[in-house]
């Protein structure tokens, strides 16, 4: 089988993933209580649909948009129980959200105890493409690769977008994470079965599943389910497209190049290129949503790093807190942790503290030593252009920085701020430890801050405008 891959980009001496590689998923111990975030997804914002004192069950919709609008994604209880709080907390993006405390009653999760209350069976195969759609919103799934975008919109691209090939992405490049591995090799059925959802969907009849080659022991068993699911089998071609062990092999813009030979353009997406990319455990939540009629309920992420003696993949209602699982199913050496990510050590983020919940895009965490973590100390740029050589966007860090240094918004947009994917391979190589990437995250939402101000004072001088107009005569 060709292995393929794209230019650029890093090759870590060890991905790290030794401690939790091969490890089936696990399920965390039942719970006490659940925090969930009422918004977690890309888009307009949910409002909360339970007071105080309401009882709950698990896969029950607690929030939904607060507008019309398909910008949103519902969220469910992922316990039984009593709803205690409704407050503000800290996210994993640590900004604070509207989150919704569930403390439990009874049994409802666990090994062996995954009672939810269930949507109604749907089959895809014979719902119209609207119900199709509607269900995969109703379950509240969105991507969970990290970026939390609306898995239902970006399966219903506009007419004038024509798309020929779906990407699952299975190559899961962030050190220490292996849950998507994990995944697949419990639920190939499940994953195929997901993918033949999407192709007839979409009406899409080719698709790769894309995978890096250390992953490459998983290829018969994924090849055994295409074989065996007829839906598979008449929904189109369905291939494995292996590539070489590189980051950021996982943005879909360079796994779309790495198994296609096609380049997403500046400021565009993939569906720009006709390629629609969708996450492993994306695919699989479409296929319980039918299959079984399961919210998006539950999340599998990878708990590792050096300072965590009980390195594992789990499976955690959304909404599990650390200190819950904490020790006995989890342990950790705490005065060793110098950093705790939520996500992987390139494109996560660091958290405050250990009462940050569990979100249906969080894919992992991580407790950090400090030999694990880069040097915090910053020195003036040497000039050495290690940033410009590993960049995979092909940007230039270094100017990008400058010029943000130097409170020149504009000219960071125009030499490519807002198409920086956030890799981190910039600041990884960076001998001088500039903390660039963290410098573009902050630069971007300047911009939308000013973005936003802008389209504010627009409207305010068209509302201005309008009322200088004379009241139309009687
Ligand atoms: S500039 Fe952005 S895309 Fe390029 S290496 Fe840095 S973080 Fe990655
Ligand atoms: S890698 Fe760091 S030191 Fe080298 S040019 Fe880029 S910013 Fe400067």
């Amino acid at each position: 089988m060709a292995v393929s891959t794209f230019k650029r980009g890093l090759r870590f001496p060890s991905t790290r993933k030794e401690a939790t590689e091969g490890k089936p998923v696990e399920w965390t111990p039942l719970l006490k209580q659940v925090v969930i975030p009422i918004n977690q997804h890309l888009g307009a914002p949910n409002k909360c649909l339970v007071n105080v004192g309401d009882k709950v069950k698990r896969g029950q919709k607690i929030a939904d948009a607060a507008a019309p609008g398909p910008m949103t994604v519902p969220v469910h209880a992922s316990i039984t129980g009593v709803v205690k709080k409704i407050e503000p907390r800290t996210q994993q993006n640590n900004s604070e959200g509207i989150c919704v405390v569930i403390e439990a009653v009874g049994e409802g999760e666990g090994p062996g105890k995954d009672i939810f209350q269930a949507l109604p069976i749907l089959d895809p195969f014979t719902c119209t493409k609207e119900e199709a759609l509607a269900r995969i919103r109703e379950a509240g799934i969105m991507g969970m690769g990290g970026a939390g975008f609306p898995t239902h919109i970006k399966l219903n691209p506009p007419p004038n977008k024509t798309i020929d090939t779906i990407i699952v992405d299975g190559a899961e490049c962030e050190p220490y994470l292996t849950t998507d591995e994990a995944v697949i090799e419990e639920k190939p059925d499940m994953l195929i079965l997901g993918l033949a959802i999407i192709m007839h969907i979409t009406g899409v009849k080719k698709a790769i599943i894309g995978m890096e080659d250390n992953k490459a022991q998983l290829i018969p068993m994924i090849e055994a389910a295409i074989q065996k699911n007829d839906k598979a089998a008449s929904a189109g071609e369905i291939t494995v497209g292996l590539c070489k062990t590189r980051y950021p092999q996982g943005g879909e813009k360079l796994l779309i190049t790495a198994l296609t030979g096609r380049e997403v353009p500046s400021g565009g997406m993939p569906m720009d290129v006709g390629c629609i990319v969708q996450n492993v455990g994306t695919v699989v939540a479409i296929a319980e949503a039918f299959k079984i009629g399961k919210p998006l309920i539950d999340r599998d992420l990878t708990v590792s790093g050096g300072a965590c003696k009980t390195p594992k993949n789990i499976r955690a209602p959304i909404g599990t807190l650390l200190p819950d699982l904490t020790p006995g199913f989890i342990d950790v050496e705490f005065d060793k942790v110098r950093k705790l990510l939520f996500g992987g050590p390139m494109m996560g983020n660091a958290v405050p503290n250990l009462n940050v919940p569990i979100q249906k895009n969080t894919s992992g965490i991580v407790f950090m030593t400090a030999a694990e973590t880069i040097a915090e100390l910053e020195s003036p740029c040497m000039r050495c252009g290690r940033c410009i050589r590993n960049c995979p966007i092909r940007l230039s860090p270094v100017l990008t920085n400058n010029a943000l240094e130097a409170g020149d918004l504009d000219e960071a947009v125009r030499i490519g701020l807002m198409d920086c994917i956030e890799c981190g391979s910039c600041t990884y190589m960076c001998p001088a430890r500039i903390k660039l990437v963290q410098r573009f995250r902050v630069g971007k939402g300047r911009l939308r801050i000013k973005q936003a101000a802008a389209q504010a004072a627009a409207a305010a001088a068209k509302a201005a405008e309008a009322a200088k107009q004379p009241a139309p005569a009687n």
